[in-house]
């Protein structure tokens, strides 16, 4: 047990005082995750499987979804063990409700659902952006940073509005996510790709030059895409380099461009593109430059995981919101800006 951890839990001892917590489960797309996270923010469990579509290939919303409703009992077992509790134990079921694909969705949806419903606990939705964006102050304490949000599914620079995110700008077509995987799939590699094309670029010696897309604050990754797909001739190192440096170099703008203007003191990464070491090189020279700190978000919850849905969990339920298990949706495009997110102001 984290050092932290243990004095959390001997504090608790000693008051005889029992912390709120519950069960978080994210299935947006490749990860099935489950994580029990408690009031004050102590991680008690995080557990997951990652789904791995052939070589060459994307993710198959259906084979990941079955995927994911095979691992689920498992791991929501393994959650509840690792955290040596028992569902009963639990003060509410949390899901990831949107964005992401429909039938991965669903399955942590149902699953929330019938928990909910058999041990008659509250059931709370929580947006995947939320989740990666709260989890990354949780952990590094950042209390109101520019947000990248660099997953998957998003692509975004945000800043905290009233009871809200706001975009200051965002991917107008590809993710930097896609943007990465599809390259990946073009020369082989199954999805996602990230962590073998960021080893690839390491060896890459001469830049090809690549659209370098920035309109106002938002960003534009397809005209690039299409691009290094007509360059398949030139070594794989040289284009997996040049795609890096070109589009971290339009993130990297369009984050100065925030900072400089909100002049907000904090730069937080997070999503599953926060772990690139090539892309904390360049953001660290940003936030150099603005006299504002980086906040990376550590490596092991930069990816899909439980605790970005338990910790939001924890957050509405102290904020005393919950759904009926009849209304607990799912939203394959819901946007982040419509989310209600009451405990910022
Ligand atoms: P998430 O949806 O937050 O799990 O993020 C998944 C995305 O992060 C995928 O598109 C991955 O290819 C990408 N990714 C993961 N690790 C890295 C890395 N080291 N460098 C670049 N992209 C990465
Ligand atoms: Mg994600």
């Amino acid at each position: 047990m984290e050092k932290g951890n243990l004095h959390r839990w001997v504090e608790q001892l000693d008051t005889g005082m029992k912390y709120k917590r519950g069960l978080g489960i994210e299935s947006t797309a490749h990860t099935f995750g489950v994580s029990v996270v408690d009031e004050r923010g102590t991680i008690l469990s995080n557990v997951k499987e990652v789904y791995k579509p052939p070589p060459g290939k994307g993710i198959h919303p259906r084979e990941a979804s079955r995927h994911h409703a095979e691992k689920a009992p498992k791991l929501i077992g393994d959650a509840l063990k690792a955290a040596s509790l028992t569902i009963d134990d639990m003060d509410f079921i949390a899901y990831s409700a949107g964005p992401g694909l429909g039938p991965c969705l669903r399955v942590g949806a149902t699953l929330a659902r019938a928990l909910s419903v058999y041990y008659h606990k509250p059931i709370i939705p929580v947006h995947h952006g939320v989740g990666h964006i709260e989890l990354g102050c949780l952990l590094t304490g950042s209390s109101d940073p520019v947000v990248l949000l660099l997953s998957g599914g998003h692509t975004m620079i945000l800043v905290s509005g009233i009871r809200s995110w706001v975009v200051f700008g965002e991917t107008l077509d590809l993710t930097l996510g896609q943007l990465i995987d599809q390259f990946g799939r073009a020369i082989g590699y199954s999805s996602p790709a990230g962590p073998s094309i960021e080893k690839l670029a390491r060896d890459g010696k001469k830049y090809v030059t690549l659209p370098y897309v920035v309109k106002g604050n938002d960003l534009s990754f397809s005209g690039m895409l299409t691009s290094i797909k007509k360059e398949l001739s030139r070594p794989y190192a040289d284009l997996a380099f040049s795609l890096q440096e070109t589009a971290f170099a339009m993130v990297a703008e369009v984050s100065e461009r925030a900072l400089a203007l909100t002049g907000k003191r904090e730069l937080l990464v997070v999503g599953g593109v926060a772990a690139n070491a090539r892309l904390s090189e360049m953001l660290n020279h940003v936030a150099d430059r603005q006299g504002a700190a980086i906040k990376p978000i550590p490596i092991a919850f930069a990816g899909d995981c439980g605790a970005q849905i338990a910790w939001p969990g924890v957050l509405y339920n102290k904020a005393g919101i919950s759904a009926r298990a009849e209304d607990a949706f799912v939203n394959q495009s819901w946007r982040i800006d419509r989310v209600s997110v009451p405990w910022r102001s």
